[in-house]
């Protein structure tokens, strides 16, 4: 494999205008460049707070209290971030009819935001614009939760006494049902897979590349610090998603105009 960086864009380019079952999947690191911090990496969110796991937050009214001051602390930063150029530059390759859909660990709603459509984006742990009772299951509007916590209500309860959480995965939280089928359905369909920005670590989650792998995808990953499976990888590319992932779509596009030609 060419350690050209150039040569690689242009072979990540034709995979995907061969217009195959072209599949993206994304983790925190394709959010960076919009002012998010990952968490693994230096810096990230785990060097700042604790995981608060799903047990402790439905037993304990303090961790409650701790999961809302945190996500009142960083919710103005997460309303406040945009789509980046790697997120435009997968939306522009769904523009052109060449994304099947977008898989994403990410719970930032930058996808959506970068003009591809909900449907399209399979959010396998869950939105935090979103809040959601964890006994009736209603979804409660995230503004009025952030305007009663900053009248005191520190660990804001739906109406009918459940407990309102984002609606995230929180560690020990089960995961979505439909949402992994369909990501595990599309993984294995896929012709080609692009990681952006994931340290892979996080399971069911990270299992999708080797679906994609096991069943004959071309894998590309395009992060900046090392993956598992970057040696079973076709393509790898060790940069900023913001600066690699608007070349490649270029060239796909220019791919694209001389086929039509
Ligand atoms: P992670 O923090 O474990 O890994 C992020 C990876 O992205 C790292 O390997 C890092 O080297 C790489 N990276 C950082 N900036 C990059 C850039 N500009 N270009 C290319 N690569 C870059 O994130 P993860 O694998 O997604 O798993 C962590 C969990 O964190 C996920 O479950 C996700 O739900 C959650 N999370 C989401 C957000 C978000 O929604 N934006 C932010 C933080 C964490």
């Amino acid at each position: 494999m060419t350690n050209n960086i150039e040569d690689k864009i242009s072979i990540v380019a034709r995979e995907i205008a061969k217009d195959g079952n072209n599949v993206v999947f994304t983790g925190a690191g394709i959010s960076t460049e919009s002012g998010i911090p990952d968490f693994r990496s230096k810096g990230g969110i785990w060097d700042k707070y604790r995981p608060i796991y799903f047990d402790e937050f439905m037993s304990s009214k303090e961790a409650r209290i701790e999961y809302w001051k945190r996500h009142a602390e960083l919710y103005p930063d997460l309303m406040k971030a945009r789509p980046n150029p790697a997120h435009m530059a997968v939306a522009q390759l769904y523009e052109m009819g060449l994304l099947e859909a977008v898989i994403t660990q990410n719970i930032d709603g930058l996808h959506q935001d970068s003009g591809i459509p909900g449907e399209q984006v399979i959010e396998l742990h869950g939105n935090t614009r979103r809040v959601r009772c964890m006994s009736c299951r209603k979804i409660v509007s995230l503004h009025e939760v952030h305007k009663r916590i900053e009248q005191g209500d520190s660990a804001p309860e739906c109406e009918c006494g459940g407990y309102l959480k984002s609606d995230t995965i929180s560690f020990g939280q089960a995961m979505p049902v439909n949402e992994v089928e369909k990501a595990t359905e599309l993984s294995q369909n896929a012709d080609f897979f692009m990681v952006i920005g994931s340290t892979l670590l996080v399971h069911p989650a990270a299992a999708m590349p080797g679906y994609a792998t096991k069943y004959g995808s071309f894998l590309v990953i395009l992060n900046l610090s090392e993956t598992p499976y970057d040696d079973v990888s076709n393509v790898l590319i060790q940069g900023k998603a913001g600066q690699i992932l608007p070349e490649i779509t270029k060239e796909v596009r220019r791919l694209k105009e001389q086929k039509s030609a």
